[in-house]
């Protein structure tokens, strides 16, 4: 699956907004959750898509695709010198696909800082430069060691040496790798290195239940993640505790009374999702309406493969229909007699939100 860390020093919130993670059973009948380990939790990814759908198609279920969240805790300064659980900590975040950092934003004074007091900017710097110090170490070495190869007129040692040497000066003033502007094949080349600060990244702002508006902390984070790529997503994992723990129909009475349509731990979710730049295609039967996460630019015999590996060998085609098309004529017949009905073959490339049906032999 695709997984998103969770870090942060200590006493931001993380355990908090994890927990409620952990416990989102966001519609609980139909959104299925389950955890596998203590700090991994995988949720349903909230998709609208999905219930329209379902709406026209009438299944016996509904279900979502989901992601991981990790909860990566044990963060201390000079962790990419080893120091603490320092390195594990490196390793666990180098397994990730996507990086959400919670900040606090919120002032409590019955809540201790670990720095004395709030400051987001300070924060995310003590995190950040451990992560710059560790892809700096990694980059010199890798420098060191193609340096021969290059030389020698390998090519694709050269190519390595090249990007890395143009994320060299930002890792060593400390800036995030993601600062630097790299074309895609750039990244392709050097994607084996799995750089932390490369990795996309949301800025988790945790913030008081009346700070989302006019809060100085939470504008000057967006500020910064603008400058390096990041985005952010405020969030009060306080509430979103409390919500996790009431069952469906408190929840929609708390929801409401506070005029909100959803839980605010849906759009982390949701940014989570979006910052593992992956694509959803739907099948839509009867039985079962089913939301699937493919890398974006998948082909249609690789987006079978993630129903069944058997799908993908035995692939013969596609039916497709384009999710607009779909919701606009009322589902698969009617999107057929408006001559919206497609059949794709083994280079087709899955769009976004495509309906599909498979063929194949098996
Ligand atoms: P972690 O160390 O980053 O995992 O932080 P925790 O989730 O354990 O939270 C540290 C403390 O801050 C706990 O006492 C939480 O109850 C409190 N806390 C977490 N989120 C909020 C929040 O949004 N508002 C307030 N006032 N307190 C919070």
């Amino acid at each position: 699956g695709f997984k998103c860390g969770i870090v942060g020093l200590p006493n931001v919130g993380k355990s908090t907004l994890f927990n409620a993670l952990t416990k989102a059973g966001i519609d609980a009948a139909n959104f299925p959750f389950c955890t596998i380990e203590p700090n991994t939790g995988v949720v349903s990814v909230p998709d609208t898509r999905l219930t329209a759908l379902a709406d026209i198609v009438k299944p016996q279920k509904l279900i979502p695709t989901t992601m991981e969240f990790v909860d990566i805790a044990g963060l201390v300064k000079g962790a990419s010198k080893g120091e603490g659980l320092g390195n594990q900590f490196l390793a666990n975040i180098r397994e990730t696909d996507a990086i959400g950092h919670v900040v606090r934003c919120f002032e409590d004074d019955n809540i201790v800082h670990v720095a004395g007091k709030v400051n987001p900017l300070d924060d995310v710097d003590t995190i950040n430069t451990e992560l710059a110090l560790a892809d700096l170490d990694s980059v010199e070495k890798a420098i060191h060691r193609l340096g021969k190869k290059a030389k020698g007129g390998d090519k694709q040692a050269k190519a390595e040496m090249d990007v890395l040497e143009k994320l060299l000066p930002a890792l060593s003033e400390g800036q995030m790798a993601r600062a630097v502007e790299l074309t895609d094949d750039e990244r392709k080349v050097i994607r084996s290195f799995n750089l932390l600060t490369l990795k996309p990244t949301m800025y988790i702002c945790n913030v008081s239940e009346d700070g989302f508006e006019n809060n100085p902390h939470l504008e000057t984070v967006r500020k910064m993640a603008e400058s390096e790529n990041a985005i952010v997503v405020p969030v009060c994992a306080a509430i979103e505790s409390e919500i996790a723990e009431l069952d469906d129909e408190d929840k929609e009475e708390f929801l409401s009374s506070m005029g909100l349509e959803e839980p605010g731990l849906n759009r982390v979710i949701r940014a989570g999702y979006e910052l593992l730049n992956l694509h959803t295609y739907f099948t839509a039967g009867v039985k079962e309406v089913r939301a699937w996460t493919i890398k974006k630019n998948s082909t249609a015999p690789q987006a079978a493969g993630r129903i069944h590996t058997d799908f993908e060998k035995g692939f013969i085609r596609a039916e497709v229909v384009g999710y607009d098309d779909f919701i606009n004529h009322n589902g698969e017949q009617g999107a057929k007699d408006a001559g919206k009905w497609r059949l794709e073959g083994k280079e087709y490339i899955v769009k976004d939100g495509d309906v599909i049906h498979f063929r194949f032999n098996v």
